[in-house]
């Protein structure tokens, strides 16, 4: 059967879609939503994946990985008991746990997934979830943007139009997504945010509140005792949580340290109010990266009728209070009554009930950002696949060679974003077998953009079958990051 996967930075969820057709969420066997996506090696060959692999962390972090969802796609290895990882087999081991665990609830085999993916996360990414599913003894049916899985579960598919802006807010890090919505189609204007601003960051600000107290009050520092570290981690994340629903708590950890006067606690009163002035410029940050988004993407406030929360930290009043101050005098609607850890989970699990048939009433589709193209020998970009293509797509040109005795012709993959700027996606070689009088070759290209997203582009020389596929390594979504291609030289090929 095919469950719904939120692969996160933090945390992972599965969810399914019940008989009677709702999505929920499965528990894992600690009786928990939330699976922590941490990997714990216990030696070379036992390995923890959840909340108890989290426990260790401090205690082994040689031994402990986490937050691997930031290293997919890149060459980064873990090295563990002397033996190299790639983030992709790491991601495999979580994925076998929620597998696992899905099953034991379920009583029947897991086999495919619905998986989500930042709207921003490029082919490579991309690539490495789908390695690591099948490393998990899955096939990923689809990999699906996380903010079009929010407003699936919000069922904002609904309506005939809607413009929304998706804010996720989460442990360790804060995606915006600009996204359009019309008959079936969702499209992804513009990504933002930052990998690196979540609630972990306001868990250090409180830990340095906490050591600091207790350095003035004991002369002794929290700091360099990993245990008591842990200790305090642990006990700020759950005054920090406490405080999106009361004005004050009191951060009590008994036990933290010996002094010659004997065993120390921490009894530190904590205000609403107070958290709040010493993460202010976390929530000026919050304010900077919706507004760089807007402004991004060429739009304004008042284009944004719908706004969604998603993540753990969006339940922050502050984090609320900000992003309501931002659109004060704009009408959206607020959408905030689903459990914000789990509506990527959830609308994962639509997305599962789609495909498998039992939730009929919603067709659902991507479509492309920008055009993909190649570039012709007098440097024109060539579309092949157009912005606005629903896909999965494939999409093909026939071109010819350019020159007398040409043996190869590059083919250069190119993004063709706003205002004509061509990025880089990546380039291979096609090698003749023989050498081309000028015009002579009947070279087709072919992009295939499949379900999930991921770009495949393959050149075949119709008189021989020769075939070249290339591997893109550039950021086919969002607007981030890309190489920038201002070398427009000729690679050999003309459009027949
Ligand atoms: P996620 O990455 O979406 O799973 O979010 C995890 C983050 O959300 C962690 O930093 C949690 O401490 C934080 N979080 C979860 N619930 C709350 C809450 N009620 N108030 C504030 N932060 C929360």
């Amino acid at each position: 059967m095919i469950v719904g996967i939120d692969l996160g930075t933090t945390n992972s969820l599965v969810a399914w879609i019940t008989r009677e057709g709702r999505p929920e969420i499965i528990i894992n066997e600690r009786g928990s939503r939330l699976t922590p996506s941490v990997v714990y090696f216990k030696n070379e060959r036992q390995v923890i994946v959840g909340e108890l692999a989290r426990s260790q962390m401090l205690l082994y972090p040689q031994q402990t990985v986490v937050r691997v969802k930031r290293k997919m796609g890149t060459p980064f290895r873990y090295s563990i008991f002397g033996r190299e990882y790639t983030p992709s087999e790491i991601s495999g081991l979580i994925l076998r746990k929620l597998k696992n665990y899905a099953e034991a609830y379920l009583g029947r085999e897991v086999d495919q997934a619905v998986i989500t993916v930042p709207a921003y996360f490029d082919d490579n990414q991309r690539q490495a979830t789908i390695r690591a599913a099948y490393l998990a003894g899955m096939t990923p049916v689809k990999l699906l943007n996380e903010p079009t899985a929010a407003a699936l579960a919000y069922n904002l598919h609904a309506s005939g139009e809607n413009n929304l802006l998706v804010l996720d807010f989460g442990g360790g890090t804060f995606d915006i997504s600009l996204m359009h919505f019309s008959e079936g189609l969702f499209e992804v204007m513009a990504t933002g945010g930052s990998t690196e601003l979540g609630g972990s960051d306001i868990d250090d600000i409180l830990v340095r509140y906490v050591v600091d107290a207790v350095k003035e009050a004991e002369g002794i520092d929290l700091s360099q005792d990993p245990v008591a570290l842990q200790q305090v981690y642990f006990h700020v994340e759950r005054a920090k949580i406490d405080l999106s629903t009361v004005q004050e708590t009191t951060i009590v950890i008994p036990y933290i340290a010996l002094s010659e006067r004997g065993p120390v606690h921490v009894r530190l009163p904590l205000s609403r109010e107070r958290m709040n002035n010493l993460c202010a410029q976390i929530f000026e940050r919050v304010e900077s990266l919706i507004e760089e988004t807007i402004e991004r993407a060429h739009l304004t406030k008042d284009w944004v009728q719908t706004i969604v929360f998603v993540g753990g930290s969006s339940r922050i009043p502050r984090f609320r209070e900000v992003v309501q101050r931002l659109f004060q005098g704009v009408p959206v609607t607020f959408c905030d009554s689903l459990n914000p850890d789990e509506v990527v989970a959830l609308g994962a699990a639509i997305q599962a009930g789609i495909i498998e048939g039992r939730i009929r009433e919603v067709e659902l589709r991507d479509i492309l950002p920008h055009s993909l193209g190649v570039l012709d020998d007098q440097g024109n970009f060539v579309p092949i696949l157009e912005r606005g293509t629903v896909y999965p797509a494939v999409a093909s040109r026939l071109f010819t060679n350019t020159r007398d005795d040409q043996e190869e012709a590059i083919v250069e993959v190119l993004q063709e974003r706003d205002g004509g700027r061509l990025i880089s996606l990546g380039n291979f070689c096609f090698r003749s077998e023989r050498k081309w009088k000028r015009g002579e070759a009947n070279l087709e290209v072919v992009f295939h953009l499949d379900e999930s997203g991921v770009l495949n582009v393959s050149a075949v020389d119709l008189d021989t079958g020769r075939t070249e596929e290339a591997t893109i390594t550039g950021g086919l979504w969002g607007d981030g990051g890309g190489i920038d291609f201002p070398e427009r030289r000729g690679p050999g090929l003309e459009v027949l």
